[in-house]
């Protein structure tokens, strides 16, 4: 799966913030609690993220 270093929208740098998003998701923290922890604050970067992750989940399906 491809993600994007930055966000499209905005510029953020994002590159290291997927692989801790989605630990916490793992863990069953919520993500909005998560995006501000991490200062995500804008919605373009959540978006962002948030359909990485999706995509990733679904892969993950395929290969079962
Ligand atoms: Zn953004």
């Amino acid at each position: 799966m491809h993600r994007p270093v930055r966000c499209f929208s905005c510029g953020k740098p994002l590159a290291d913030k997927y692989e801790e998003f989605e630990q916490r998701v793992k863990d069953g923290e919520e993500p909005e609690d998560i995006f501000e922890e991490m200062g995500i604050e804008r919605y373009c970067c959540r978006r962002m993220i948030l359909t990485s992750i999706d995509a990733t989940e679904q892969m993950i399906e395929y290969e079962r």
